[in-house]
């Protein structure tokens, strides 16, 4: 719907702008291009659409300020990390309390028991364990799996990500799986044990299964890494039956799709998967992961270490679980993850989704927004997509980042991975309002 001659006039305003306003930001990326690879402490933090990375003083609720002094409305939270706000006070005050009592030890203290108990109650599933990312829970649950189940097989959905996972970074490639070009380093034909399905594709997830090799189907409840994937009504229940009558397991990532509710989206609709994988906001900002099984799970994988020969397991870091992580997602599951809170954020997303639904109405654009709790997402596609296939054919990369920097600009930022937004308690319809208004502004450039 948008001519890319505009797009690209629009970037390139949009980056003469920033350049001019933000000296301080370039100073410290040229100080920092001398000892930092790709001139960032992470090279994703290049992937903004910003001519040099803006660089942060202080970030608090749903604002951010960064080094020129300039106050910006934060819809991105870290991509998920900051989803309940930015240093948010009941988390800030376990930490100070937790630092002057001790770090990290490699023993469990009090708040081990109490976490489990808050994680059993809210997601459903008995027995629990700690990693410092997502990417570590979902390494360490595949490994549990495929010890617990004797299956080497790992089955996922076109178009899925599910942190620095190897295993997961196979696509469907006309109707072939294929290694992601993108990952670095990898020696081993992951296509061997990874197999891909469609997500929503029914009969293509019973055939990968018919083989019975599969240990897990290792799933976002709703994709929301390749934009967003919205299952399709009876889609899950069917699954799960496929699933289990073929003797697999399913693992839900729900990393993302916490911002559903306080057990997650599984909960929230009654699914019931055998392990869940958290992390991101879990400690409220802090490193902190978990992952949760069924009693069955728990069981299985638990013999499986006792009867397997002495020494080192594959799963675990040092620091995981630390005294710290325990504290912050002690605080976070009591203060922050709370069906009170979730009900203001779902009502504030709610009305930001509906705001950009009438924005791109009012400029006639062919694009869809999506929502799930906290979250929403528009898309460069009338329809929502059914599939990663359909996801990735509506993303437009130039005209993702052109909006973007506009936006962060005008002194809003969104995740700078497509086009996803997050509220979190400290965002005020005022802030929605300044959002919607960007919006507008921008599409009219964009559009005409
Ligand atoms: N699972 C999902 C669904 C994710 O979206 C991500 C990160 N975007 C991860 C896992 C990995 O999280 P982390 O990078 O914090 O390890």
């Amino acid at each position: 719907g948008v001519a890319a001659a505009r797009v690209r006039a629009l970037a390139e305003a949009e980056r003469a702008h920033y350049a001019t306003q933000n000296p301080a930001s370039q100073a410290l990326a040229q100080r920092a291009a001398v000892h930092l690879m790709f001139g960032v402490p992470l090279h994703w933090m290049n992937d903004w659409a910003t001519p040099f990375p803006l660089h942060v003083a202080a970030a608090r609720g749903a604002r951010l300020t960064d080094v020129d002094g300039q106050e910006r409305i934060d819809f991105c939270l870290g991509d998920t990390g900051a989803m309940f706000g930015h240093s948010p006070p009941a988390v800030t005050a376990a930490l100070q309390a937790q630092a002057a009592r001790g770090l990290t030890t490699m023993l469990p203290g009090e708040d081990a028991s109490a976490v489990a108990e808050l994680l059993a109650e809210r997601f459903g599933l008995p027995r629990w364990q700690f990693a410092m990312t997502a990417s570590d829970a979902n390494r360490f649950v595949l490994r549990w799996l495929r010890a617990a189940t004797g299956r080497p097989v790992l089955l996922v959905f076109n178009g899925c990500y599910h942190g620095t996972v190897d295993d997961v970074f196979v696509d469907l490639v006309d109707g072939r799986p294929r290694q992601r070009a993108s990952l670095l380093g990898q020696v081993h034909d992951l296509t061997a044990t990874t197999r891909v399905v469609e997500f929503n594709d029914l009969d293509a997830l019973a055939a990968a299964l018919a083989p019975g090799d599969v240990a897990c189907v290792l799933a976002e409840p709703v994709m929301t890494n390749i934009g967003m994937v919205l299952p399709e009504p009876g889609f899950w229940p069917r699954a799960i039956e496929l699933i289990h009558r073929h003797g697999a397991k399913l693992v839900m990532d729900e990393t993302h799709t916490i911002s559903s509710g306080p057990g997650g989206y599984a909960r929230e609709h009654g699914l019931q998967p055998d392990a869940v994988v958290l992390g991101k906001p879990l400690g409220g900002g802090m490193p902190c992961a978990a992952y949760g099984f069924s009693a069955e799970l728990a069981a299985a994988a638990e013999a499986a270490k006792r009867a397997a020969p002495a020494g080192h397991s594959g799963i675990g870091t040092t620091l995981s679980a630390n005294l710290l992580a325990m504290a912050a997602m002690r605080a976070a599951l009591r203060e922050l993850m709370t069906p009170p809170v979730y009900a203001g954020l779902h009502a504030r997303c709610a009305r930001l989704a509906d705001g950009l639904r009438a924005v791109i109405a009012r400029h006639a654009l062919p694009w869809c927004v999506s929502q799930v709790g906290a979250r929403c997402e528009f898309q460069f596609c009338a329809m929502p997509p059914r599939n990663g296939s359909e996801a990735a054919a509506a993303m437009d990369e130039a005209l993702e980042q052109a909006i973007h920097l506009a936006l962060l600009n005008r002194g809003v930022m969104i995740t700078p991975f497509h086009n996803m937004m997050l509220v979190c308690p400290d965002t005020s319809d005022a802030d929605i309002d300044r959002l919607l208004a960007a919006f507008d502004e921008v599409l009219g450039l964009l559009a005409g």
